[in-house]
């Protein structure tokens, strides 16, 4: 299957509202301008260097999403052009990420990411550490940032009953975060969470915005992914 086929086929499953971020980390420029000769415009990358490299080379209507860990040393790179972080996980990258958005005349979108996975290895927030970066004085002056929901990863696991009660648990942190922080703001409104194997379990359980990489471009090269 030709990844101009893979995309329409998982475009296809995917209710109206429901936005694909197309993952393309590790596959070369071509394999991004295929999708995006299909139409596909919304692109994730999670290492700040081939984004920009990548960012350089391909059209400049392409939205780039940085889903991985990100450093705050390494954000003055991408905050001139990019369309949203999901990976914000703590108060610290919160303010540089602001400070880099003001040092270039832009509002950056983010996502606060939770940890859901049963995994030591993953990154992410609590619901009481998100509530106490929320009502720190510190975010309440930011200007130059903009949260726009949640973002989570389930377990790397087989047992769909837990991956779908992960999914409900990010669910109901956003639902909880809405109804404290954010019920001005029709603006906090996505949910990231769903990856090729499991992407329609989470949109079953609310998800907005789904992650997929090797469904569309094919098993990754583990060996350079670093
Ligand atoms: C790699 C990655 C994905 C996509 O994973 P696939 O299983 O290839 O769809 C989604 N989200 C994050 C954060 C990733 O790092």
């Amino acid at each position: 299957m030709s990844i101009t086929e893979n995309l329409n086929r998982i475009k296809s499953t995917l209710p109206v509202g429901v936005t694909l971020v197309a993952v393309s980390k590790t596959k070369p420029n071509e394999a991004v301008l295929e999708a995006y000769r299909a139409g596909q415009r919304v692109f994730g990358e999670n290492k700040v260097q081939e984004m920009v490299s990548k960012y350089e080379a391909l059209p400049k209507d392409i939205e780039w999403h940085l889903i991985g860990h990100l450093q705050t040393n390494k954000v003055k790179y991408i905050a001139p052009f990019v369309s949203m972080i999901h990976s914000v996980d703590s108060l610290k990258l919160l303010s540089v990420i602001d400070k880099e958005g003001e040092r270039n005349g832009r509002i950056i979108q983010c996502l606060l990411q939770f940890h859901i996975a049963d995994e030591e290895t993953k990154f992410g927030l609590s619901y009481d550490e998100a509530v106490g970066l929320l009502e720190s004085e510190e975010y309440r002056s930011m200007k130059n940032i903009r949260i726009r929901g949640v973002m989570g990863m389930a377990t790397f696991s087989d047992d769909v009953d837990q991956v779908r009660s992960e999914f409900a648990n990010l669910k109901n942190c956003f639902d909880r975060l809405k109804s404290s922080f954010f019920m001005e703001e029709q603006s906090f409104s996505e949910i990231s969470m769903g990856m090729s194997d499991d992407y329609l379990l989470a949109i079953g359980q609310g998800s907005t915005m789904v992650r997929v990489g090797s469904s569309i471009f094919g098993v990754r090269n583990y060996s350079v992914e670093g």
